[in-house]
């Protein structure tokens, strides 16, 4: 199925979309993400935000009061999952753990709140589940520890150690990976695969590598989006009942990535709520990063015949098109 292509890849994104139907109706999850910080402990080769990277970084940390004016335009905009993301950094822990609860408070409670703020003790997390963080997002990137250990200059035990530490503590969890890294076989995406199920997260993203400037990967070529895609449907197929974001990376690599990742099974999507200066300076996959907007992503849902709908992991959990 990885390899599939023309009509037998469009085989496997049916196969795809009717699991998607199945367990989660014609539905697309929707979440509002702020960047929280852009300063990183961590030196991921592919990452511009990464550690050495100081002539194109120019860091900015959040306040508390910040992030919540950014929650209030998701709020405003009828979005029930705020994403607080961002680098690794010890620095912006505090801020972070004064907004969580007043986010809560402002949604009166009815919110998912959405961390993607790397490895931490287990003591951290406790401390952010405790303030109200409901789920987090830990992306594996790569499972084989070779090449974990090459390009993010980090321990994969250590990674699968918060992961698990997430898990136990209660926090809905999400996994992901990076697909057609430099150096990576075939048979190391089939493992990837198999992990998002090993561990039994609730979430999981598949990004194509994107060469980003001022790395030492930025004159590779860039992964291959069908690969990332046909990745994306056998998540989906494999565990039908995963959360699959169609990220920007589908879209930073090809015109239409985004669309085409709905149709191979995926039912989230994230719009960009950082303010204009910071979202510049959070430098994802580049200065010229696709950002993706709240008419985009309306517009990809409708064509795509699905509708917009809130957090699942809230009780009362109802179609943000009906509130
Ligand atoms: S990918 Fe994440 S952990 Fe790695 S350098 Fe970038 S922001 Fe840091």
């Amino acid at each position: 199925m990885l390899l599939a292509r023309g009509p037998e890849q469009e085989e496997v994104f049916a196969r795809a979309r009717q699991a998607r139907e199945e367990s989660f109706g014609a539905t697309v999850v929707l979440r509002g993400v702020i960047e929280v910080t852009n300063v990183c402990r961590v030196n991921c080769d592919y990452c511009p935000m990464r550690r050495d990277n100081t002539r194109g970084n120019d860091r900015y940390f959040m306040s508390a009061d910040e992030i919540l004016e950014r929650a209030v335009r998701i709020k405003d905009a009828g979005i029930d999952i705020i994403l607080l993301q961002g680098g690794e950094t010890p620095r912006e822990l505090a801020a972070v753990e004064e907004a969580v609860p007043r986010i809560k408070e402002l949604f009166g409670g009815r919110a998912e709140v959405l961390l993607n703020l790397g490895n931490m003790r287990k003591d951290q997390y406790a401390r952010l589940r405790e303030a109200g963080a409901t789920s987090y997002i830990l992306k594996h990137e790569t499972s084989d520890p070779r090449l974990h250990r090459e390009l993010r200059h980090e321990s994969l035990d250590e990674r699968l150690r918060c992961l698990r530490d997430l898990l136990d503590l209660g926090y809905k969890v999400g996994t992901g990976l990076i697909s057609d890294l430099p150096g990576q076989s075939l048979d190391s995406v089939v493992d990837d695969i198999e992990l998002a199920g090993e561990l039994g997260v609730h979430m999981c993203s598949v990004s194509p590598f994107v060469p980003a400037p001022d790395t030492p990967l930025q004159l590779r070529l860039p992964g291959s989006v069908d690969l990332a895609l046909n990745v994306l449907a056998c998540l989906r197929i494999s565990y039908p009942e995963l959360l699959i974001p169609s990220v920007s990376a589908l879209e930073k690599t090809s015109t239409g990535g985004q669309s085409r990742g709905l149709a191979a099974g995926a039912n989230v999507m994230t719009v960009n709520f950082t303010g204009d200066s910071d979202r510049h300076r959070y430098l994802i996959y580049g200065k010229d990063r696709f950002v993706v907007k709240m008419q985009h992503v309306q517009e990809l849902v409708r064509a795509a015949g699905l509708e917009v709908r809130g957090s699942v992991f809230l009780d009362d959990a109802v179609p943000a098109a009906s509130r």
